[in-house]
């Protein structure tokens, strides 16, 4: 996946601020905050986004659920509360064809949904 850029940061061919990886999940922290905590948490494999996943995908989100929760943890918003993200496709407002969840928190979220 060449031009994929969260493949070449799991590949390590551009930096990122890394916090986490395991051998399916890799979570740094976004470019681009939107809140004090804004981490991107990935599969490691190239999977392009929610509607494109195979069977054999599913359970790799139940890792990023996880990862998201020990992150969480260590971030120190678990008892605050935090949201996770998964936009899809154009009308979700997916930039990056990579399979990512946003996990925001450290300040009051705004309740806008669209
Ligand atoms: P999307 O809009 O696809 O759901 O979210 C993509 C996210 O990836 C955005 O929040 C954006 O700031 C972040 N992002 C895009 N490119 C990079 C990058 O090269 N490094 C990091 N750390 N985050 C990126
Ligand atoms: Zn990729």
């Amino acid at each position: 996946m060449e031009e994929c850029i969260f493949c070449k940061i799991v590949a390590g061919d551009i930096p990122a601020d890394i916090i986490y990886q395991d051998e399916y999940i890799l979570a740094f922290r976004d470019i681009s905050p939107q809140a004090p905590t804004h981490l991107q948490i990935i599969p490691k494999k190239h999977v392009p986004s929610l509607v494109e996943m195979e069977e054999v995908d599913f359970p790799i989100t139940a890792e990023m659920v996880k990862a998201a929760g020990y992150l969480a943890d260590k971030e120190g918003i678990s008892k605050t509360g935090y949201r996770l993200v998964m936009n899809c496709g154009e009308h979700g407002g997916q930039a990056v064809r990579h399979l990512h969840m946003h996990l925001l928190g450290g300040c009051q979220l705004s309740n806008m949904l669209g």
